[in-house]
């Protein structure tokens, strides 16, 4: 019997059969956008097949050019773009899997001139208003539509997803916030619900029967003018009435400002909404957002919240995810921590996707790992991020590995990360790497400073050093005054911090400092009824869009200044989808910060600044406590006297370069190393 009978149950659509209840929803990864990546797109869906997911739904594409996320970016509205599909439809197919194409048409969203949206009303997340259409305007976009979904059909998808949802055309068309139309298409609901049901309507019969057509349909749209559930349940039973196969729920509008997928929000806490949707329809309801986990995932169906569930992000953090749970060996799966930080901060940033725990993601064919041609001896140094990826990989290609610690566990800076209110998820990565030892048989030592005399006596063939960073000392006079503690004394060893706290310092660490001493433990996190108070989210049938009043400020139980030598705001250099969420939390804590400063001294009033220019007063940070949070640098005491001795040593993650180190970039480098040695 399966740990997850209904996740792995089949679902009998009458005219096919999904083999289990997984759904691994659309994402675009930037391998959409030219056919010459197809190839890798292809690699990267018959990963997840491969894993047993039980429908692949495709990154958007565009219907038309009117359509486009971007200019030039993907679009299927020919045959000729239909026939260099058919390299993405076998490969799932012959992995045993479904895919459908998403239709995605930007509307308003668009990054383009080109643009065009109900009424002439610009987005705040695109530079281009749109043109409003007129009423052949609209009638050609059905065309292009349902044009896109035949042309799916030919290309040998198993169905369409009609993109409904996050704020993009359609959703424009339901919402009177975007919607200033008057004629039959605008005005009341049954107007503005009247193209996403045509466009449903209208392929379904281009299409047939036997076609999946799932709707994506915003649930809670998170903005002011959003739908009502009334409306949102009018136009769930119209679409069902139209021949949609099933529904598929969406999450607040992109121009939100509600997190709605970040590791910050808790797991599947918008769920409940599947129940409420279900009672409306009689078509399967698939739920989405924040399951990452497949008990999570099971509990779901088990609440009766839906009969599939979608996990985008999760899949490209394992591809076999599904295989994993439905072998019962859920410990083994490598948890999407929710981060961003590789798939959408890469997106918004005009790169390709890829995944901060998972880098072979989206490039599976480079990633492959070869069996090595002699198994060596390896010493790798250091059991932060870089090192544990090297010495998994490099064990999993058959060479014999032993890993060193000086910490009683493993993790580095990742185990610190897991501490911060918010990012919870963070330990699913260290329990990852845990299993991952036991399993490619990688010698674990933990508690073992290791010295280059070690190294040297040793048998090692090579030696990889991943010690890791060391706080950087920014070097203000009275910094060894025993107020001043680093982040490391905070984060790792839980030294008592005063009401009254300096953080000097507004990088990644900085913020992550400051979210640690300014939100509750446990955090809203980990208790949805919290963070919806937190961020004002409320049922939609009580307030139009399910956006409610956000609950009087629970104050900090610090009073915390946060302090940087440049201009700018705290954590400048953190991802675009999540800085955001930092600097809000901060804000609604009341945490302080103060740009444009230099350091003069720490005295027995505090930290002492003046403008960064030198002009002005001192001035006093008042401080109980004053925390370093100002970067790191290197360590790798070890190097020269390794060096000195004649031996080749490979240096990764913070050891080698201390700038901008990142998760992300440790990662990379120990699974590029490791599949390279
Ligand atoms: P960081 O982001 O580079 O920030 C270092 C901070 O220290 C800056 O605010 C800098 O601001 C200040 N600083 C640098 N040298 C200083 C000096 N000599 N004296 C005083 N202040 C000094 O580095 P980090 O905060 O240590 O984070 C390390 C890396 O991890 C970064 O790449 C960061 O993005 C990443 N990270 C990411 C996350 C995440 O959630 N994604 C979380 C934590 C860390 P001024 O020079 O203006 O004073
Ligand atoms: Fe998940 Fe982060 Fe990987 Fe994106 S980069 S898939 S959020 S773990």
């Amino acid at each position: 019997m399966s740990r997850y009978p209904l996740l792995s149950a089949p679902l009998d659509l009458g005219f096919t059969t999904l083999r289990n209840r997984s759904v691994m929803g659309s994402m675009h990864t930037g391998l959409e956008d030219r056919s010459e990546d197809f190839k890798d797109l292809a690699a990267y869906y018959a990963a997840r097949a491969r894993g047993q997911v039980g429908l692949i739904i495709t990154g958007g594409f565009a219907p038309n050019i009117e359509g486009w996320l971007s200019p030039f970016g993907s679009r299927l509205a020919t045959r000729a773009a239909a026939r260099k599909h058919r390299i993405l439809t076998a490969a799932v197919h012959d992995e045993g899997g479904k895919v459908a194409l998403q239709v995605l048409h930007a509307g308003r969203y668009g990054y383009s001139p080109l643009c065009v949206a109900p009424s002439r009303l610009k987005s705040p997340i695109s530079p281009f208003t749109p043109r409003a259409l007129s009423e052949a305007g609209i009638e050609r976009q059905i065309r292009a539509f349902t044009r896109c979904a035949e042309l799916a059909r030919e290309a040998g998808y198993d169905g369409v997803e009609v993109m409904g949802s996050e704020g993009y055309f359609l959703n424009q068309f339901l919402a009177s916030r975007t919607n200033h139309r008057t004629d039959r298409w605008g005005g009341s609901y049954d107007n503005r619900m009247r193209l996403p049901v045509e466009v449903v309507r209208r392929i379904r019969e281009a299409t047939g029967p036997d076609f999946i057509v799932v709707y994506r349909i915003s649930v809670l749209d998170l903005v002011e003018g959003g739908s009502t559930w009334d409306e949102v349940a009018l136009l769930a039973r119209a679409i069902e009435a139209a021949g949609a196969t099933m529904l598929n729920t969406g999450i607040g509008w992109h121009e939100a400002r509600i997190p709605t997928i970040a590791t910050s929000v808790p797991r599947a806490a918008f769920s409940w909404l599947g129940a409420r949707l279900k009672q409306e329809v009689g078509i399967p309801v698939c739920v989405s957002n924040r399951i990452n986990d497949p008990a999570v995932a099971e509990s779901v169906l088990a609440a009766g919240e839906g009969d599939l569930v979608s996990m985008a992000r999760p899949f490209l953090a394992d591809p076999d995810f599904m295989a994993k749970a439905l072998a019962g060996r859920p410990e083994r799966i490598n948890t999407c921590i929710a981060c961003n930080q590789a798939c959408l901060d890469h997106i918004f940033g005009g790169q390709k996707a890829s995944c901060l725990v998972n880098p072979a993601a989206c490039r599976e064919e480079s990633f492959t790992p070869r069996k090595a041609d002699v198994a060596r001896h390896v010493a790798v140094v250091g059991a932060g991020p870089a090192g544990l990826a090297c010495a998994v990989t490099l064990a999993e290609r058959g060479h014999d590995v032993t890993l060193f610690e000086s910490a009683s566990v493993i993790g580095g800076q990742l185990r610190m990360a897991a501490r911060i209110p918010g990012k919870e998820e963070y330990a699913q990565t260290l329990r990852y790497y845990g299993e991952r030892l036991e399993e490619t048989g990688v010698r674990l030592m933990l508690g073992r400073t290791v010295t280059s005399e070690d190294l040297l006596a040793g048998t090692f063939d090579s030696i990889v050093l991943a010690t890791g960073v060391v706080p950087r000392s920014p070097g203000i006079p009275g910094e060894d005054d025993p107020r001043v503690l680093s982040y490391v004394d905070v984060l790792e060893h839980n030294r008592p911090v005063g009401r009254s706290v300096a953080i000097v310092g507004s990088g990644g660490i900085g913020v992550d400092v400051a979210v640690f001493l300014a939100e509750p433990h446990p955090a809203p996190s980990l208790d949805a009824a919290a963070w919806r108070r937190q961020w004002g989210v409320t049922d939609p049938s009580e307030a139009r869009g399910g956006l409610g009043t956000v609950y009087a400020e629970v104050p900090s139980r610090h009073d915390i200044t946060m302090l940087q030598r440049r201009p700018g705001r705290p954590g400048a250099g953190l991802g675009k989808t999540t800085a955001w969420i930092h600097r809000a939390t901060l804000k609604k804590r009341g945490v302080k910060h103060e740009a444009n400063v230099r350091y003069e001294r720490i005295d027995p009033a505090g930290l002492i600044v003046r403008a960064a220019d030198g002009t002005g007063p001192e001035r006093t940070i008042a401080a109980d406590t004053i925390i370093m949070c100002a970067g790191q640098e290197p360590r790798r005491s070890l190097l020269a006297p390794l060096e000195a001795a004649g031996r080749k040593v490979h240096l990764i993650g913070g050891a080698a370069k201390a700038g901008e180190l990142d998760a992300k970039r440790a990662i990379e480098e120990g699974t590029r190393l490791g599949l390279a040695l």
